[in-house]
């Protein structure tokens, strides 16, 4: 039997404003617990919730980059439910009345576009975080993520395969972050995803039951979670049995889900509209003025690189590819930096060195200012392309500047012609064989005196000073 898989994804996505959605606490990240809270975060009697603008500037601008309709009256709502790191009891969240709805997500799946359309995309308030292996008897609860905005981007359910989820959460991360609505970092919980699956035969009109896999936070972990769950269902449905709409968690170490609760409807909920904040109007300046300021987009940003910078297409594509490498790029550039050779380092040894462990540019040990540094030295001369990649690892290494690693080290480059040629000089007296096969005609041992003179050098010879000495000593 042939299965059909339907999968719509729930996206929560941190918003970047410096408060909270309803309050003036810091949403600063790493902070110790319970520092980012005030009075309304706790949610103590009395006091009344502030809408945040600059929140809503940001979800209108996600809107608007989707296409999707920009409610210009919307209104929050209470979602009750009782949770110890809820303190109020319950959620502001936004119900019938979003202020995004609609709108279309472009992948790309192996070469074949497809587009997801977007429900809705609405403004809430995140709760506190329960702790529960910080005290051998006791609970304990950090308020510092309690009200933090989040902008919850529903999908309809046109998601066909693991591999498309994840291309999905990987066209709305590039989204979020050039648009600099949020910094996306997916292991600091400002990006994670609750993903709904069902499956159904081939042909079947009527969606299948679905279950929903609670808080994914990475890519990998969306299709490793969803692939088990596509296979758990199939094999449920083949045994003769019935799919339980449910909750489930993803287990990362033993890579599987398992069930977390019973799956709970909107009336358990008891929703009402929030009677503490009045409804929210935009109005067309604003949204003109959000218009006007629209960051620069990655398809536009290649196009800047290819026209105006002379990148080669496969470089404007990798660099306009992420908001960390294109940040870098054009700051290194405005740093002075040559373009093309900010280019071939970035797209070259410093990728393939962060793809390595996996890590992002912005996690790594490598700064704006480090690399520029690296590549001064490379374009004064003062060390060769093969030192600046051994550079480059010691201070990807260790954060150390490349000077310090040149100085410490002694690698600067060898540039001195006389100090070169009778070196050059003396590896040609000591390879006679050599000499009289090159000259007979056997091109390729050019190289081999190249190598003996980096050997001699340790690698710092001038490569084009050597070669060009050596063309002369070794002229019939
Ligand atoms: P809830 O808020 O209760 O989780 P929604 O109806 O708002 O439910 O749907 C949440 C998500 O579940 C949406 O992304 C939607 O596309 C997806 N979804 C709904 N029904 C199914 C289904 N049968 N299979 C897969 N995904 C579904
Ligand atoms: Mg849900």
């Amino acid at each position: 039997m042939t299965w059909e898989v339907v999968i719509g994804l729930e996206t929560h996505v941190q918003l970047s404003t410096k408060t909270k959605l309803f309050s003036r606490a810091s949403t600063s990240f790493g902070a110790d617990p319970n520092t980012n809270v005030n009075l309304v975060d706790c949610g103590l009697p009395g006091v009344l919730p502030t809408v945040n603008k600059e929140a809503f500037y940001k979800a209108i601008r996600f809107g608007l980059a989707i296409n999707a309709t920009i409610n210009q009256t919307s209104h929050f709502d209470r979602k009750n439910y009782f949770y110890p790191d809820l303190p109020k009891g319950y959620q502001i969240t936004q119900m019938d009345r979003p202020i995004v709805e609609g709108g279309q997500v472009e992948i790309e799946l192996e070469g074949v576009h497809k587009v997801i359309n977007v429900t809705r995309a609405h403004l809430e308030e995140d709760a506190g975080k329960s702790i529960h292996d910080a005290d051998p008897t006791n609970s304990l609860i950090d308020l510092n993520r309690a009200g933090t905005p989040l902008l919850e981007i529903v999908s309809e359910p046109e998601i066909s395969s693991a591999k498309e989820a994840v291309a999905y959460m990987k066209a709305l991360h590039q989204l979020i972050t050039f648009l600099d609505v949020s910094d996306g970092n997916m292991s600091q919980g400002s990006m994670r995803c609750d993903a709904n699956v069902s499956i159904r035969k081939k042909g079947d009109k009527e969606l299948g039951t679905r279950t929903e896999i609670k808080n994914i936070n990475s890519f990998r972990f969306i299709e490793k979670a969803i692939n088990f769950e596509i296979k758990r269902q199939i094999k449920v449905l083949e045994g003769g049995e019935k799919v339980i709409q449910e909750t489930r968690l993803y287990d990362a170490n033993k890579d599987e889900t398992r069930p977390m609760r019973t799956k709970e409807f909107a009336n358990d909920y008891r929703y009402f509209p929030e009677p503490d904040l009045l409804p929210v109007v935009i109005n067309d300046d604003e949204i003109a003025e959000i218009k006007n300021n629209f960051p620069e987009l990655p398809n536009e940003k290649k196009l800047r690189y290819l026209n105006e910078l002379k990148l080669s297409v496969n470089d404007a594509d990798i660099l306009s590819s992420t908001k960390s490498l294109s940040t870098v790029f054009e700051k290194l550039i405005e740093n002075g930096s040559d373009s093309s050779l900010a280019a071939k380092w970035l797209v070259g040894d410093i990728s393939a060195l962060l793809n390595k462990d996996q890590v992002e540019l912005e996690n790594s040990k490598l700064t704006t200012e480090l690399i520029g540094e690296l590549l001064n030295n490379i374009s004064d001369n003062t060390i060769s392309g093969k030192i600046a990649k051994e550079v480059l690892e010691e201070c990807y290494a260790t954060g150390e500047s490349p000077n310090s690693i040149i100085e410490s080290k002694g690698l600067k480059q060898i540039t001195d012609a006389a100090e070169l040629e009778s070196m050059l000089k003396k590896i040609v007296d000591d390879n006679p064989e050599q000499v009289t096969q090159f000259q007979a005609g056997k091109d390729k041992l050019f190289g081999y005196f190249v190598g003996q003179a980096m050997k001699e050098t340790k690698g710092k010879g001038n490569p084009e000073i050597i070669n060009k000495i050596l063309r002369e000593l070794l002229a019939k």
